[in-house]
């Protein structure tokens, strides 16, 4: 056999595909082929997005708002988007300073294209969302993973924090509520990673605080450059409406940080996607701008979910699952699953195992957590019905009652 002819750019033929959106495909494909799952993989919130962003989306369309934006976004929009930075998040914000993207992916790409060269190290504390590692092998940088187990609460401590740090560390990337732990930083928390990273001029900090609004029992969000403004010169903080305001498919992020930073991923963008989806646009605008009870309403179902979720998956023989504080995740080990056999004859040798196994055996989809760097763990995605989260809670069980020593 000759040489291929064409070959694939390096990075991207090093970096792996996104591990949730490969489950969501194979959940796609048994459904298509007439099979039967409950889905707990995906990462998105099953409500409808509020109707009066969905008729904001129809009148845009309605009105001929179908042309370009700028590239940064409708100034009405990043006005609304500096208005939520101050409001909530007490940063002092203007519209220049904010930049809107195709979604969160698009924000955190952006920035590392922007700024890393080959080699330079993002530390990653790990677990991590599946594709933070990946965007930045993708912009040809080196992710640093930092093991954060259930003793420090899935959490980055001071000490581990400096430890990572290289004179090649070009970002640290903090995501609370965090995907896939739920885990949640307090201010005192954020306050003693600032301590560290004061000492260490170079290094940016991306904080992703798309989950901000799912927080769980009374807890306050905090976000680094409001709880360490000296820091605020490089900390690009960035969020969406996806999960808040249920608008995965709208794919609308944003994002603001130094000056500097937001021209170069301006740079970048306008060279890529032209910007975001102007329809969507205006439907972001009304999200932001118009009634806020939605965010109350999930955040009242997503915790009484969770708690259910928590409480069953406990029951499940081999699991064990710490409470989380955020996001709509579980994040549950399953180590004492590890080398047992199902029912259809297949050994579990590692978390991908049970999930697959989960998948085959017991319809119902899940993630393994080694896809986040942690194993072996199950991701549970609790975004779902009552109903159906406890007939999934309850096949697990019922597959976990059944494996064979
Ligand atoms: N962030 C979600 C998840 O973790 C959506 C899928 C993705 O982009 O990875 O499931």
């Amino acid at each position: 056999m000759s040489a291929p002819v064409h070959s694939l750019n390096r990075f991207l033929a090093e970096a792996r595909p996104s591990a949730t959106y490969k489950v969501m495909d194979r959940v796609a494909a048994r459904r298509a082929a007439g099979g039967q799952v409950i889905s707990l993989s995906a990462g998105e919130p099953d409500f409808d997005t509020p109707a009066h962003v969905c008729e904001a989306g129809i009148a845009a369309i309605r009105a001929g708002h179908t042309r370009y934006t700028q590239v940064a976004g409708l100034r009405a929009l990043r006005e609304a988007v500096a208005a939520k930075f101050r409001r909530e998040n007490g940063l002092d914000v203007d519209w220049q300073d904010t930049l809107v993207c195709s979604g969160g992916k698009q924000v955190i790409f952006n920035a590392l294209a922007a700024t890393l060269n080959e080699g330079d190290e993002v530390i990653v504390p790990a677990p991590y969302w599946v594709s933070y590692p990946e965007i930045v092998q993708l912009c040809g940088g080196k992710a640093v993973t930092v093991a954060c187990g259930a003793d420090s609460g899935f959490k980055l401590t001071p000490d581990a924090l400096a430890a990572a740090i290289t004179p090649r560390t070009r970002w640290l990337i903090l995501n609370s509520p965090s995907n896939p732990t739920g885990a949640v930083y307090g201010r005192a928390e954020l306050q003693a990673l600032a301590e560290v990273l004061r000492a260490h001029p170079q290094v940016l900090v991306l904080s992703d605080d798309i989950y901000e609004h799912l927080i769980f029992d009374g807890l306050a969000f905090h976000t680094l450059a409001q709880v360490e403004p000296r820091l605020r010169e490089r900390v690009l903080t960035m969020n969406g409406v996806s999960k808040a305001y249920a608008m995965t498919g709208w794919r609308i992020g944003f994002g603001t940080g130094p000056a500097w930073l937001i021209e170069a991923m301006e740079k970048l963008q306008g060279q890529q996607t032209s910007g975001a989806c102007t329809i969507s646009q205006h439907a972001a605008l009304a999200a932001l701008t118009g009634p806020q009870d939605f965010i109350q309403q999930s955040r009242t179902a997503f915790q009484r979910r969770r708690d259910m979720v928590v409480e069953l998956l406990n029951q499940a023989p081999g699991l064990h699952c710490e409470v989380p504080r955020g996001a709509f995740y579980a994040f549950a080990s399953c180590e004492a699953l590890i080398g047992k056999t199902t029912q259809a004859g297949t050994r579990l040798n590692s978390d991908e195992d049970v999930v697959n196994a989960l998948l085959d055996e017991a319809g119902v989809a899940t993630v393994h957590g080694s896809a986040f760097g942690l194993g072996p763990y199950i991701r549970i995605a609790y975004a779902l019905d009552d109903v159906s989260l406890r007939q999934a809670c309850e096949a697990i069980q019922k597959f976990n009652r059944t494996l064979l020593d």
